[in-house]
């Protein structure tokens, strides 16, 4: 994929699963790892989360850049497995030539490099961080607004256990906002509070507050890459998991006048038939509300121009 023009921004997936890779002939379609997606914009390598979906970017931009050197930035959103477990076998990684960057926030109160240590450290990987090659940088992001280069890029706390945060980048092409783990406020579950510290009506406020900063923070967003783990069904058993239900994605992306919903973190259970069963639902769910808006299902290996239909 060339870096492309200010004029042209290119999404790519590399991994849009959630919670443990599901290769498999059920899931050929859509694809079993997980999370990792590639935005190139004003000559900026943005690359979403480390999922098992990294490893196939590692060798794709060492085919492309060959011996010249490759400058990307990686944002993580959390430090779950599903978002950081490909990370060991990122290929640029493993040459001097490269710079990554990583960007996070601290996921507890060991820093985000401390984490990514951990699970390269002897019993679990043979090779030590430190002894990667490739030239690493982690910078702890304080503030929820930073510019990589001339892409904006704001962030804000989800509703999932732990530390987790969403992105919105700015190109000078289309907005992208990245939300992979999120789960509606709409069931009044909160999980930056001790729920049981505040009373029902306290709850009820909260979480419509919280619901009301997000549709702001979206707003006109030209795709929304969002977590849909969920049928509204299937959610209603996994209230406080953490994770996102059709009806609830689609309204958030109505009443945020997002352009593009893209459904996101498939469930590991969900076939490719399941996961087109769920657009349908969630095509039929934005009909009903009389709004425009154009509903996928993001597929590994899929790649488009921002703003091109
Ligand atoms: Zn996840
Ligand atoms: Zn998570």
């Amino acid at each position: 994929m060339p870096t492309p023009s200010a004029s042209a921004a290119r999404l790519k997936f590399w991994g849009v699963r959630g919670s443990i890779p599901v290769p498999g002939s059920s899931t050929l379609r859509y694809g079993g790892n997980t999370t990792c997606v590639e935005l190139r914009a004003d000559g900026e390598i943005i690359v979403l989360d480390a999922g098992t979906g990294i490893r196939a970017l590692g060798f794709a931009l060492e085919e492309e850049f060959g011996s010249q050197p490759i400058d990307l930035s990686l944002l993580i959103t959390h430090v779950h497995w599903d978002h950081i477990q490909g990370f060991p076998f990122f290929l640029p990684s493993y040459n001097d030539k490269n710079q990554i960057t990583v960007f996070g926030y601290n996921g507890s109160d060991v820093g985000l490099r401390e984490i990514l240590k951990g699970q390269m450290a002897t019993p679990f990987f043979p090779v030590a961080l430190y002894d990667l090659p490739g030239r690493l940088d982690f910078k702890k992001l304080d503030s929820m607004d930073f510019n990589l280069g001339k892409v904006h890029v704001r962030a804000k706390f989800m509703n999932h256990p732990g530390v987790c945060v969403g992105y919105r980048l700015n190109t000078s092409s289309g907005s992208v906002a990245f939300l992979p783990d999120n789960e509606p406020y709409d069931a009044f579950k909160l999980h930056s509070v001790k729920s049981h510290l505040l009373s029902p009506e306290q709850t009820q406020r909260r979480a419509a507050n919280e619901r009301a900063d997000l549709v702001e923070f979206l707003k006109d967003c030209d795709v929304l890459i969002l977590d849909t783990q969920y049928t509204d069904e299937e959610y209603k058993h996994h209230v406080g998991w953490g994770h996102g239900s059709l009806s609830t994605a689609v309204g958030l992306a109505v009443d945020a006048h997002v352009r593009k919903l893209m459904l996101f973190h498939h469930d590991p259970d969900h076939d490719d038939a399941m996961v087109d069963g769920m657009v349908e639902t969630a095509r039929k769910i934005a009909a009903k509300t009389g709004k425009q808006l154009e509903v996928v299902a993001a597929r590994e290996g899929e790649e488009f121009i921002l703003g091109e239909k």
